[in-house]
């Protein structure tokens, strides 16, 4: 087959309910790499170079790239609600043509959107969208980061990031991966393409969206969580020291300032809605859905005899008080013994997944 041909092919999408993630493959110029090396080759170069940008979690800007030897490795999102403009963003890029071959280009594509979207992909596009399985590419795409990438999983505590080394043969399985994207789906991994969604929730990113929406009126994901930033949840939440006149609750370990009722003091308050600050709403509801999240990670890890959990998906976006508080969470409930873990590529594990499969 044309090697060109399969270079350009390198894409795969994860359309989501709420986000469409694209990942895809550019090659140097044939000249930057005479040895012509497998396209597989490339992308795992690609994938393990990303170790670069240690430090920053890889998915805060919408287009990351990482630089390899071989090319780059591309990871781009769109609002599922505007289809179009990951369209646009494909044929501008030229990603739909498949050089040196005629009719349609197949392009590995998941999430609930493949199916949804097909038709359009086709007539807009001229690419025929070859679906896979949800759940098995979000395992795959988690298992190649882990295994690639050095410095993929970290944790977050105390404003602290410790890199969790992952790609040390045998020690990874099992593990919980907790997929944080419009829903919640929680899988135990027990090997290389070995899985069982145990459990899930519909407390998810979409929930912390849509009632941030109602209750703020902002609509934009990344204004809601800098809002979050500049708000106090004591201020609607009630906390134990709320109840206990400002005193811990020390017979089991619940500090003054642990929520005992998210939103729980606003009814007893009798003050006007509109004194009511968008920023302290805004965190409120980022701690409610993260640790209720937290909370049933930690219920699922232990039902199943699981020591690790992973978190990944767009809500998480890298965002100290949604990671903080999910943290939190595994660590009081399992008494100290856990630590939850982030991924850097939190939001692309789903179409990593899909990419992978075009050269396994
Ligand atoms: P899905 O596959 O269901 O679309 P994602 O993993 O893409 O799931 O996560 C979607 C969630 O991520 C949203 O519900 C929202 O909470 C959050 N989010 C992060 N960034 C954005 C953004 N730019 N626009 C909308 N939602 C975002």
């Amino acid at each position: 087959p044309n090697q060109d041909a399969d270079y350009i092919s390198h894409i795969a999408l994860d359309i989501g309910g709420t986000l469409i993630k694209l990942v895809y493959f550019s090659p140097d110029p044939p000249s930057d790499h005479p040895t012509r090396e497998s396209p597989t080759a490339n992308i795992r170069a690609a994938a393990v170079a990303s170790r670069i940008a240690e430090g920053i979690p890889a998915t805060h800007q919408t287009v990351g790239s990482t630089i390899s030897r071989g090319g780059r490795l591309h990871f781009v999102k769109f609002e599922s609600s505007r289809v179009e403009d990951a369209i646009q963003f494909i044929e501008a890029k030229g990603l739909h043509r498949c050089k040196g071959s005629s009719g349609h280009m197949r392009v590995k594509a998941t999430g609930g959107g493949a199916h949804k979207y097909s038709e359009i992909f086709k007539e807009k596009l001229g690419v025929l969208l070859e679906k896979e399985d949800e759940m098995m590419c979000l395992v795959r795409g988690c298992n190649f980061f882990l295994k690639a990438i050095t410095h993929e999983a970290f944790t977050f505590e105390n404003g602290t990031t410790s890199f969790v080394p992952t790609n040390e043969e045998g020690d990874l399985y099992p593990y919980l991966l907790v997929n944080i994207g419009s829903g919640v789906s929680m899988v135990k991994v027990t090997g290389e393409n070995q899985f069982e969604r145990v459990s899930g929730s519909s407390l998810g990113g979409g929930t912390f969206s849509g009632l941030c929406h109602l209750l703020t009126q902002r609509k934009d994901f990344d204004e809601m969580l800098e809002l979050s930033m500049q708000g106090d949840n004591s201020k609607v939440d009630m906390l134990v020291g709320d109840i206990y006149g400002g005193r811990d609750y020390s017979n089991i370990g619940l500090s003054a300032n642990t929520i005992a009722s998210s939103f729980g003091k606003v009814i007893s308050q009798d003050a006007p809605l509109s004194d009511y600050d968008p920023a302290d709403i805004s965190m409120a509801l980022c701690r409610m859905v993260s640790y209720n999240i937290g909370q049933l990670a930690y219920l699922n890890a232990i039902r199943y005899n699981i020591k690790r959990i992973f978190f990944g998906g767009f809500f998480i976006r890298g965002h100290p008080y949604t990671m903080e508080t999910i943290s939190y969470a595994i660590r009081f409930w399992s008494k100290g013994e856990m630590a939850a873990m982030f991924l850097r590529h939190e939001g692309f594990l789903g179409a990593m997944g899909a990419f992978l499969k075009v050269h396994p």
